[in-house]
Order: structure tokens, then sequence, then C-alpha cells
């Protein structure tokens, strides 16, 4: 499912990030950048150990920030590591920590002259967000950078399996209903 903002393309797609080809994965990372199960763990996994030894010298990022290293053996050239909130209902900041999430990994994206950007679905698995409120957040705080900055032409949505992919895509239409 493919929607037009400004001069971008936001795209959802159900499939494995590892094997994107834009400019930067993002990474559901975790505050040690210590690696992990999940997303962060397929990461480091294909993009082999270089990825982890440039993660050490940073080490570490707060929730809601975004840092970022090469790309190791992935089709991407840069990883962006940012780290969502753990969800503990929903009293503690969580949604302007996930939007945070998103909104540092975009402007870093756009410092970096990147034009392509494919994002996992932060905070949905240890971390335990609800999955529509995580999808609606990604996908409003993507859909409001992107309309005041033309820099990104391609935003993906890569979600793993048919259920996730089917609640963003619930999510996106509406959004895009309310702004008609
Ligand atoms: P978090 O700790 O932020 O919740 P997880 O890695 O546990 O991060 O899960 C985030 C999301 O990433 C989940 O929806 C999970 O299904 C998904 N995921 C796991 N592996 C991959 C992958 N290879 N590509 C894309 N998404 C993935």
């Amino acid at each position: 499912m493919d929607v037009q903002i400004e001069k971008c393309v936001l795209s959802l797609i159900q499939g494995d990030i590892t094997l994107e080809e834009t400019d930067a994965i993002v990474n559901a990372a975790n505050s040690g950048l210590a690696g992990g199960a999940g997303v962060d763990g397929a990461i480091h996994d294909a993009g082999g150990p270089s990825i982890m030894m440039e993660c050490r010298k940073i080490g570490g990022c707060p929730t809601g920030q975004a840092v970022i290293t090469t790309g190791g053996n992935l089709k991407a050239r840069y990883v962006i590591h940012t780290v969502g909130p753990v969800y503990q209902g929903g009293t503690r900041g969580e949604a302007a920590l996930l939007k945070s999430a998103y909104l540092e990994s975009l402007k870093l994206a756009s410092a970096r002259g990147l034009k392509s950007l494919a994002f996992p679905a932060i905070s949905t698995g240890v971390y335990a967000y609800p999955v529509n409120e995580a999808a609606r957040i990604a996908l409003k705080t993507a859909m409001d950078y992107l309309k005041e900055h033309s820099d990104i032409e391609r935003v993906r949505f890569v979600l793993f399996g048919q259920a996730m992919f089917d609640i963003f895509a619930a999510e996106l239409k509406k959004l895009i209903e309310v702004e008609i």
C-alpha cells in the first residue's frame, strides 16, 4: 500500500527489514545498544559484527533518541538505532517517547542527506506497546514530518507478518480519511 505525501512515497509492506535496500533501515534498539531479540537481533545477525563495534563506541542511546552506524553487510548503507519505550500502561509518557523515536530517526536521516528509510513497528514486540496505537503514532509522525520536509523521498514501514500489516493499513486508511 502506497500513499504520496508531498514529494515522498510512504509505503506499507509485509516483510523482513534486513532485506531492505533503502539508504538506512531503522533498528528498534535498547538503550544500551546491546543487541537482543526481535528485529534488533535480526539486524545484527544480517549486518555482521561491525555494527555492534560501532554501537559499543557510541555507548548507548536514551529512550526516544536515535543514533546512526554504518550498515555492515546489509544492503542499506546505514542503520539508525532508535529506542522506543517499554509500554507500562500508557501513563509514563510512552506515546510522546514513541513519537520521538520516529521523529528523531527522521531528523537524523535528513541531517545525513539520506533519501530513503525503512522502519519496523517500534516497541510492538518485546516492549509490548498496543499495536493499533503504536501504528497510528508511527504513521502520523511520519506523515506530519514529510509534509514539512521534502528531502526524504521514500519511507517504508516493513511489517513482520500479515496481522501487523493489516493493522498499519487500517490505521493509515483512517488517517488519510481524516485529511480528505
Ligand atoms: P521492541 O523491543 O521495540 O518491541 P521487537 O524487535 O521485539 O522490538 O519488535 C518490534 C517489531 O519488529 C515487532 O512487531 C516484530 O514482529 C518486528 N520484527 C521482528 N523481526 C523483524 C524483521 N526481521 N523485520 C521487520 N520487523 C521485524
